[in-house]
């Protein structure tokens, strides 16, 4: 078999669109057996799936990945059989494929037909030999690196594509929905998803789904309700795959209720809201998880969390403003909601219900039940039945402060009264980053085991001041506007409360029994944020954490087997593919905050070259800053702007965070600071301009504050007293 991609390409447009109209309706019964694309001798079929090949795929094709979360039932969980418990000590790396970025790789590759579909974090779209590696095709939807700034957490990031009749579909961090011709990488049709005109955008973080003939994507951005403009409400849209046209949309939240709802849904949801929730948005945003259910053709969104966080301010009376932090079943043919379940009423905490969602048919309470089960950011897993949303069993799989059980007779959380922090700041667990969050988990159903990659990584929550004063809140427009205290006051509260450290940061391995809650086995993990899960049949679980080590551990004792050591940084879920009979691993891997290296796509098999060469050590060594010339109180202005618009990115005190750490900036970064920071001259590296909420004052208080932190720091090293 040759790859001779120049001729392959041209054979594959040709099949592509023949592919294309053998696409099964969406309200006929699945054909027999997939369609036969006719003699391929020295070509992969590019993608021609439907939606009988991905139902099938499961049993019929277990060398692809052919969806998400392998299939539509979100297993991530292989019958591949060449890797197992004995010969996993011979995995080794068969080729790497660098992506030349420093942001986070947060993407499912998605291998199809022996073809490697797998996105960067700028939206672009890159398709390779996945035997080899090599270059098929490269799309770069050449994002509006502006909209960068309304990353919710640092950075742009996209977790993959959806691979359908022969194109390829990403949403894009500046929100559009593009679809890709799979053989050419040729862009077909591209729609911008933001539902009005904004003066901001949404993103888009999440991976498509598509199924039944349309292409389903929600959108992310909920930390930035506006406050002089609409803010962010969350909705899921449906295109036609084939032209991209709209077919409906289903709003999470009510708009404001003076106008005509959207969807009689609406109408109802907006009796639990109250205030005038509107003005900020209110959230809800479907950020990650959409799944489709062949069996009882419906659609679930996860919705995330309210927007502001604190349900004082942005629902004051209370009220469990729905559908927030739920999970939704919806017609994939009309959009009307067929029922909902809201895991956690008038969220107060960031507890977004986005989280990966599992489909499977399990026995319980001894009758046979057809499941939906996810492990939300709250900290308790739900099983439910996905033909009504009935509440079947819920349990604690985390550390967590703010409920004490979920009580299956109202399908309510019981919160503690004591954890509220609206009168009493405090610690939360789990915080903002959730019990688990989009790293996705795996199921075993022959075991009945679910792999959770878990976290306690508590929050300082705390009202901000001018609202427990005035009871007004002043939303912030076009950055962070979540309704908490932040900055230096925040720091402030924290050192002052009874437990200025807060309880340890740690992350977990877990396998919980889905029907008894029993806990089977937990790894503490050597860092706390580890990353998303693969499983196999073999009884091996896979998962890589953020100091670069992608490790395998036994599915039924948590005993690590082996592992590698990738000098990278590892959040996204690793897959696994076969071509021409041999089995690969595949994961993204990030820059490293140690080691010089960029992100890259990593596969192994068994007999590969067994360990990575050590790369450079990362200098770590803090070089020499302009000299202080700002006076205190100017240096005490730029620290309130820099932990406004700058520290959730550069992180706090000036230290470095998710990307660049700007006490190692250079003279010329320096003098071109302003050029930068105002004129957006990194635009297209991901560093916006934020000319519109600083002026040149206020910009250069920014500059001032970071060569006072650069300075301290600096002087620590030299005298030998640096933390
Ligand atoms: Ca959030």
């Amino acid at each position: 078999m040759t790859r001779a991609v120049p001729i392959a390409v041209a054979v594959l447009a040709s099949v592509a669109m023949a592919g294309w109209l053998l696409l099964t309706p969406p309200d006929a019964p699945p054909p027999e057996q997939a369609p036969d694309p006719g003699p391929s001798a020295f070509t992969p079929r590019a993608g021609i799936v439907d939606d009988a090949r991905i139902m099938s795929a499961a049993a019929d094709e277990p060398g692809a990945w052919i969806a998400y979360g392998r299939t539509y039932e979100q297993h991530r969980h292989a019958s591949l059989t060449a890797v197992d418990r004995e010969t996993v000590a011979d995995l080794g790396i068969a080729w790497v494929k660098p992506l030349d970025t420093i942001h986070r790789l947060q993407a499912t590759p998605l291998v199809v037909d022996g073809v490697m579909y797998v996105t960067d974090p700028m939206s672009v779209v890159y398709a390779l030999d996945a035997a080899s590696g090599e270059e098929i095709w490269r799309f770069d939807p050449e994002i509006n690196g502006q909209l960068v700034r309304f990353s919710c957490c640092g950075g742009p990031m996209n977790r993959g594509v959806a691979v359908y009749g022969g194109r390829v579909f990403i949403g894009t961090f500046d929100a559009r929905l593009v679809a890709v011709d799979a053989a050419s990488g040729e862009k077909l049709w591209d729609v911008n998803t933001n539902y009005a005109p904004h003066e901001f955008s949404y993103t888009i973080s999440g991976a498509p789904l598509v199924a039944a003939g349309k292409v389903y994507i929600g959108n992310s951005s909920s930390e930035f309700g506006g406050a002089t403009t609409a803010g962010h409400r969350g909705y899921l849209s449906a295109y036609d795959a084939a032209t991209g046209e709209l077919a409906w949309r289903f709003f999470t939240v009510p708009g404001n209720p003076a106008e005509p709802f959207e969807h009689p849904e609406l109408e109802e949801a907006a009796k639990t809201w109250k205030g005038e929730w509107w003005k900020m948005g209110g959230g809800g945003t479907v950020w990650n998880s959409i799944v489709y259910d062949p069996e009882l053709h419906t659609v679930y969104i996860g919705t995330g969390n309210g927007a502001p966080w604190p349900r004082a301010i942005r629902s004051p009376g209370g009220g469990d403003n729905l559908f927030l932090s739920s999970i939704v079943a919806v017609d994939p043919d009309t959009g009307e909601m067929k029922w909902y379940y809201q895991t956690t009423p008038g969220d107060n905490w960031d507890f977004a219900a986005t989280q990966h969602m599992v489909l499977d048919e399990i026995e319980l309470h001894g009758e046979r039940r057809k499941v939906l089960m996810q492990a939300p950011k709250n900290g308790f897993f739900y099983v439910i039945d996905r033909e009504n949303g009935e509440l079947l069993n819920a349990f604690a799989f985390g550390a967590l402060n703010w409920a004490t059980h979920v009580d299956l007779e109202t399908g309510r959380p019981v919160e503690d009264p004591a954890a509220y922090y609206e009168d009493n700041p405090q610690w939360i667990l789990p915080g903002n980053s959730g019990a688990h969050t989009w790293h996705p988990m795996s199921w075993d159903p022959a075991r009945r085991l679910v792999f959770i990659p878990t976290q306690e990584l508590a929050l300082f929550y705390a009202l901000p001041q001018e609202f427990t004063e005035t009871g007004v809140y002043k939303a912030r427009f076009n950055t962070w506007n979540l309704g908490l205290e932040r900055g230096q006051r925040h720091a402030d509260l924290v050192a002052a409360s009874d437990d200025p450290e807060g309880p340890p940061r740690q992350g977990f391995l877990k396998a919980f029994d889905p029907v008894t809650g029993e806990m089977r086995w937990s790894v503490r993990n050597t860092v706390p944020y580890a990353g998303g899960l693969l499983s196999t049949a073999t009884g091996l679980v896979f998962q890589g954490d953020s100091a670069g080590v992608l490790s395998a551990y036994d599915s039924d004792t948590g005993e690590r087997l082996w592992n590698l050591d990738a000098y990278g940084s590892i959040g996204a879920p690793p897959v696994t593919y076969e071509v021409d009979g041999e089995q690969y691993l595949a994961v993204l891997v990030g820059a490293h905050w140690s080691h010089e290296t960029t992100g890259r796509v990593v596969a192994l098999r068994l007999g590969g070259a067994p360990a990575f060469p050590e790369p450079p050590v990362r200098d770590r060594t803090l070089p020499k800053p302009p000299p202080l010339t700002a006076s205190p109180e100017q240096v005490a202005e730029g620290n309130v702007h820099y932990h406004l618009y700058c520290g959730a990115c550069h992180g706090g005190q000036a230290r470095g965070g998710l990307i660049a750490d700007l006490r190692r900036m250079t003279r010329e970064t320096h003098d071109a600071f302003l050029a930068i920071v105002l004129g957006g001259a990194y635009r297209d590296r991901g560093m916006a301009s934020f000319d519109d909420v600083l002026d040149v004052t206020a910009a250069q208080r920014v500059h001032d504050y970071v060569i006072a932190r650069a300075n301290a720091d600096w002087e620590a090293q030299e005298a030998g007293t640096a933390q």
